[in-house]
């Protein structure tokens, strides 16, 4: 992955919605709230989709399953290079670098 692929040039956030990153390279990549949310990159949600994953031969587990609509709380920049991201479910540990960001997009355009 080159510099310019996990470099966003803008961000923008609607808090209930979406997450769009135009990157540096002019790749857009588009987050739902509720994806962002369980792609959360802190060790605690990267256990519960290792379990997750472990069950999911025999469960059919729906990525993203909570109870009330998620949507983020507070946001900010950590250093120029990752997010940081409060959710409404009252977890805040995630830090979302730019490269994982990058790593995860759901669909490029
Ligand atoms: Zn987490």
């Amino acid at each position: 992955m080159s510099a310019s692929q996990a470099t966003p040039a803008k961000l923008d956030l609607k808090r209930d919605e979406k997450l769009e990153i135009l990157w540096t390279d002019g790749t857009r990549s588009v987050y739902t709230v509720a994806y962002l949310r369980s792609m959360c990159p802190c060790a605690a949600c990267k256990q519960i989709r290792q379990d997750q994953q472990a069950q999911k031969s025999r469960l059919n587990i729906l990525p993203g399953n909570y109870a009330k609509p998620l949507s983020v709380v507070h946001a900010e920049l950590v250093g120029n290079y990752a997010l940081r991201i409060d959710w409404s479910d009252d977890h805040g540990s995630g830090i979302y670098s730019f490269e994982y960001l990058r790593s995860i997009s759901p669909g490029e355009s």
